[in-house]
């Protein structure tokens, strides 16, 4: 790399391999006075049970369902799906200027626990790997249905990510076709593989590796990183390190390293600004089309909006909404404040 240029001082583009886009970054920036503010807030306290959660064990959902009396996780087929399983077929092409498919797919939910106080963070590492084998069982499950080619698992956690209730829980998308964001990374990853005979994130990790800089922390079989090209602040990618297409092949062990690992980030998270962090993560692997897909790596991205304080958040705007992605404190800047951020979990 040409060392004319200071990564830490100049503006520059980064390339984001996955996604084939730059991403513009402004370190100084970070010099520009903040007149905002930079308070505290206490997290708020929740009950282990709440009524009115239509999460909670043998509380009522919409419909007339009554969720059991579960004392692990729990599974269910979304109340309010955004696809279904029977929809119809058929779509219109005009012109190929107004194009439209119909799209089947199945939508479900998991509690992580039956506690609605806890979070991924404080939860004990055992129920933490019942949570990740489940997310290996729905995978299988639902990648196992002919007509499903995609199964993306996500967690919206915290109001700011609009997620409409704190109980601890996720959602699994599973659908006729491989959404946007895949197909991207399934392009970038396939090429790389063509034209190296490597595997993109594979070689990326032992970059990472080689350099320390954007390493967070890391376990026998993962490692969280700040990505080189990360748009949000304190984005990570929870990497395996060994090349797995997706969960299913993970053994006991290795779905426990990825409960211990997902554990220490959202614990760095949460004392980074002493609250319960806001994020939207999800896996990305390989899609459940029946073929190989050597070129997947398993991995995971965690997005989370918070910038300078628990109520400061970076938008997306402006020149991003219109241009492209840009940040101002650089990803190095970030890993180093998330290495110095204590794992154990937060107080409330
Ligand atoms: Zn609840
Ligand atoms: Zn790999
Ligand atoms: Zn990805």
């Amino acid at each position: 790399m040409n060392s004319m240029l200071q990564l830490d001082k100049a503006p520059h583009r980064r390339w984001n391999p996955l996604r084939r886009e730059w991403v513009l970054v402004s370190p100084q920036r970070t010099d520009r006075p903040w007149q905002g503010q930079l308070e505290k807030t206490a997290p708020p306290k929740r009950p282990q049970y709440d009524p009115q959660c239509y999460l909670c064990p043998g509380n009522s959902r919409a419909g007339g369902h009554v969720n059991p009396q579960y004392t692990s996780t729990f599974v269910f087929d979304n109340d309010y799906a955004a696809l279904l399983p029977s929809t119809p077929s058929g779509g219109c092409d005009d012109s190929s200027l107004l194009v439209a498919r119909a799209e089947r797919g199945i939508c479900r939910v998991i509690c992580f626990s039956p506690r609605h106080d806890l979070t991924i963070s404080n939860m004990e590492l055992a129920d933490l790997t019942r949570v990740v084998a489940m997310w290996s069982d729905q995978y299988r499950e639902l990648g196992a249905v002919d007509w499903i080619r995609h199964v993306e698992i996500f967690e919206n956690r915290g109001e700011m990510m609009g997620a409409s209730n704190p109980h601890p829980h996720c959602q699994v998308w599973a659908n006729e076709t491989v959404p946007n964001d895949p197909v991207r990374e399934e392009h970038a990853q396939l090429d790389f593989l063509t034209t190296t005979g490597k595997c993109l994130l594979c070689e990326y990790l032992k970059l990472e590796l080689t350099s320390g800089e954007r390493i967070v922390c890391a376990n026998q079989s993962f490692t969280v990183v700040v990505p080189f090209w990360a748009v949000w602040p304190f984005e990570v990618l929870v990497l395996a390190n060994e090349h797995v297409t997706a969960i299913d092949q993970l053994d006991g062990k290795r779905q426990q390293d990825l409960a211990d690992i997902l554990k220490r980030i959202t614990s760095r998270y949460d004392n980074l600004f002493e609250v319960p962090f806001p994020y939207s993560m999800g896996f990305h692997q390989r899609p459940t089309d029946g073929n190989g897909h050597r070129e997947w790596h398993l991995h995971a991205h965690f997005f989370p909006p918070l910038l300078r304080s628990a109520t400061v958040r970076k938008f997306m705007v402006g020149y991003e909404m219109l241009a492209g992605p840009q940040r101002d404190i650089t990803p190095e800047t970030a890993a180093e404040r998330l290495r110095t951020s204590p794992e154990t979990a937060l107080k409330s």
